[in-house]
């Protein structure tokens, strides 16, 4: 029987736990150099009943039926589909910026003016990334450009990656368009909302399984991996290979949490700051899961470079020259299909969950049944 070692207990590493267990007859063991199963998407129940995700909101989202089909064995989900306000010259404006945005912060006779020239210009119902919205010839849809630019992207990126949204890969402001509907969804897939008993909940039953052990708070560089046949690996690919060309960059989050004694501290369960303070945006964690207490919990998250032995990795920087960097370590994998790279750490993706799912189906598919 085959024995199988997993690097990382986040959703990559426990789909394909879960699968190899479930559908082959081989032994698993998963190790997590942290304390807790899930990863990023760890969640707990405070002292007050509140959800908290620890590392950031998580709200599930995607269009696919496949990744739907398999959540849905291991948990349910609540309706909540999630919306996101900025404070914009003070005013709560929906984000992504749209129609709706547009006659919160204008005046109503100028907001008229540029939907209709906004209506001549795009078809109703597209998405637009904001630097492709700046090549605009018609001065008032210029000067609406640059506001949503200025007021909702220059600040926030600049917050969160440490440069100018023109100096991030295209991708990533793109996540949030300027959308011509009337649509206020941070999401439009057609499967959105929060597990209902919670993220940490839906692996715990993944990895409930005869075939897998779990051993946490255990570091790769710690144990000795020779016996495995296979390794499925989590975690940052230059950390496996010693950093021997140089370290991936990343970007980490700093949340700092605070509890007040009222029912709600904001209006919405995400709030962003583009303009002002230090922080990118505010969590309040209880409208998840529509929790009752007396007691709200929040955290501010503040960005920061990720520098190793000090803080977690979070988010990839994509670039051509990182990407290069990636695939200089990739290669010195050699081909005897031992050792396999997955998960947003592993593959050097800004994946949402949905897609690190994805992978981690598709990964087990290629390596089972080639
Ligand atoms: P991770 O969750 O990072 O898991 C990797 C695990 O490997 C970690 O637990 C780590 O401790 C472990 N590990 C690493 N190295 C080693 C080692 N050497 N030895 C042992 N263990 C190791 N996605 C959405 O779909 N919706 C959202 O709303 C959303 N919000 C997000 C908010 C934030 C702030 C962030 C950062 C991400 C968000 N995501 C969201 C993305 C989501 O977190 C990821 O898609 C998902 O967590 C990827 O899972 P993973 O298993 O690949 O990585
Ligand atoms: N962004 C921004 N202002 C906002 C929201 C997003 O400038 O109010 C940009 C920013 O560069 C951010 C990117 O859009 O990193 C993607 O936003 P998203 O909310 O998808 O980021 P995540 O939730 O993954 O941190």
């Amino acid at each position: 029987m085959n024995k199988n070692l997993v690097v990382g207990a986040g959703f990559s590493g426990a789909v394909i736990a879960n699968l190899i267990a479930a559908k082959t007859d081989e032994s698993v063991l998963i190790i997590d150099k942290k304390e807790h199963i899930a990863g990023n998407c760890y969640d707990y129940r405070d002292k007050n009943g509140i959800m908290i995700h620890k590392y950031g909101s998580h709200i599930f989202h995607t269009n696919s039926e496949i990744i739907w089909s398999y959540l849905k064995q291991f948990t349910d989900f609540n309706t909540y589909m999630h919306k996101v306000i900025a404070i914009v010259d003070g005013i709560e404006a929906n984000i992504p910026f749209n129609f709706n945005t547009l006659y919160e912060v204008f005046p109503v006779s100028v907001a008229a003016k540029l939907e209709e020239k906004l209506l001549e210009r795009f078809k109703y119902n597209t998405k637009v990334p904001v630097l492709e919205f700046l090549k605009q010839d018609d001065e008032d849809l210029k000067f609406l450009a640059n506001y949503i630019y200025e007021k909702v992207f220059l600040h926030y990126t600049t917050k969160q990656w440490g440069v100018k949204p023109e100096d991030v890969d295209g991708a990533v402001t793109a996540r949030v368009p300027v959308y011509l509907s009337r649509d206020n969804r941070y999401f439009q897939d057609k499967y959105q909302g929060i597990p209902l008993e919670g993220y940490t909940r839906v692996v715990e039953k993944m990895l409930d399984n005869k075939n897998i052990k779990i051993s946490l708070s255990t570091d790769y560089k710690d144990i000795d991996a020779s016996g495995f046949d296979r390794i499925f690996y989590t975690g940052s690919i230059d950390e496996f290979y010693n950093y021997k060309f140089g370290e991936l960059p990343y970007r980490s989050v700093n949340f700092k949490f605070e509890e007040y004694n009222k029912p709600y501290y904001q209006s919405n369960a995400c709030v962003n700051y583009p303009c002002n303070y230090d922080f990118t945006r505010i969590h309040e964690y209880k409208y998840y899961l529509d929790d009752k207490s007396d007691k709200t919990v929040i955290a501010k998250e503040y960005s920061e470079a990720f520098v190793n032995g000090k803080n977690e990795r979070y988010y990839p920087i994509q670039s051509d020259t990182n990407t290069a960097l990636y695939n200089k370590y990739y290669e010195l994998n050699n081909s005897d299909n031992k050792v396999h790279f997955l998960g947003r750490l592993g593959d050097y993706k800004y994946y949402n969950m949905d897609q690190a799912i994805l992978r981690s189906i598709e990964l087990f598919e290629k390596v089972y049944h080639k």
